[in-house]
């Protein structure tokens, strides 16, 4: 069964601006597909153009007003220009989301300075720099919504992703802080906890070693055995998540973070993608 982009009204995001980091692919595409379908105007930024182009493509398929920014979130100038950008060709931004990350599985005892580095850069610096870089035009606005993509697994400790787990701890610090730090503003700011989507770097976990393709059955095998809602995650599924909290139904909501994963972390998901 395919995902619906949206449960809400086409209207309910209409005249608001969206800027999505790493919105070209995987869930974060899922979230500009979302906030798309309740009316919102889309910024989609990454670094490559090839994920940025055939995303837009899509996007604009839907009738949305879309643009694309390359951007990397780990240069605090480049973050600043993207923000510009987005405010030159739509006037104003009132939802960012960030979304932009990246890991790698790797034993914490031989992760390098620039593997550890790369890591909490984009995901914890790039998203403060992101959140910096907004802060002043959601003010003058008189109000804002940031909705950063975390995740579950610092929660219980995660073996081979020190880094990540290190970067998404400071992400629900950040995202508690600034919700204190910006609520006279104005501006909301939660964060969203997605369980397992499989986007091509999950995929890749489940492709044995010496092929190219991801091993089906034992995908479907781990949904129904570790996730209690019985199936994998969409990108749709964050999405609405994040509508919900970027629209009015959100109005009182600030500093939390919504786990979206189907049971898994409460039930010890996830163990199988270490295996
Ligand atoms: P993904 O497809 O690899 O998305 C990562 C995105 O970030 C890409 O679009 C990438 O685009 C962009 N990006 C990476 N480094 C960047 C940089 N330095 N500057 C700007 N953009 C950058 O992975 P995903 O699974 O959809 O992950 C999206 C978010 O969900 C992440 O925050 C991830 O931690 C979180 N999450 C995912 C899962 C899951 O099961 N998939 C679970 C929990 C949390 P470019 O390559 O074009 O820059």
């Amino acid at each position: 069964m395919t995902a619906p982009a949206t449960v809400f009204r086409p209207d309910l995001l209409a005249g608001q601006v969206a800027l999505v980091t790493g919105g070209g692919t995987g869930i974060g595409l899922g979230i500009a597909t979302s906030l798309a379908a309740a009316g919102a105007q889309v910024a989609i930024a990454s670094r490559k153009p090839e994920h940025l182009g055939p995303a837009a493509e899509r996007l604009q398929a839907s009738g949305a007003k879309v643009s694309a920014v390359e951007v990397n979130v780990r240069e605090p100038e480049s973050v600043a220009r993207m923000v510009d950008r987005v405010s030159e060709q739509h006037g104003r931004v009132d939802i960012l989301v960030n979304n932009a990350a990246g890991n790698f599985y790797a034993p914490t005892a031989t992760l390098s300075p620039n593997g550890w580095r790369a890591v909490v850069e984009t995901d914890l610096y790039g998203t403060f720099y992101c959140c910096q870089a907004v802060y002043p035009r959601m003010k003058a606005q008189g109000g804002g919504r940031i909705i950063s993509i975390s995740m579950t697994l610092h929660y219980r400790g995660w073996p081979l992703m020190a880094h990540a787990t290190a970067a998404k701890a400071g992400v629900d610090a950040l995202t508690r802080t600034l919700a204190l730090e910006w609520a006279r503003d104005r501006i909301r700011v939660n964060a969203v906890a997605p369980g397992p989507i499989p986007t091509e770097g999950v995929k890749k976990a489940f492709t044995p070693p010496g092929t190219d393709a991801p091993d089906l059955f034992g995908m479907e095998k781990y949904a129904t055995e570790a996730i209690p809602l019985g199936r994998w995650g969409t990108p749709e599924d964050i999405g609405q998540m994040v509508t919900y909290l970027a629209s009015p139904a959100g109005d009182w909501i600030t500093g939390s973070i919504v786990v979206v994963d189907g049971g898994a972390w409460l039930a010890g998901g996830q163990q199988q993608q270490d295996s």
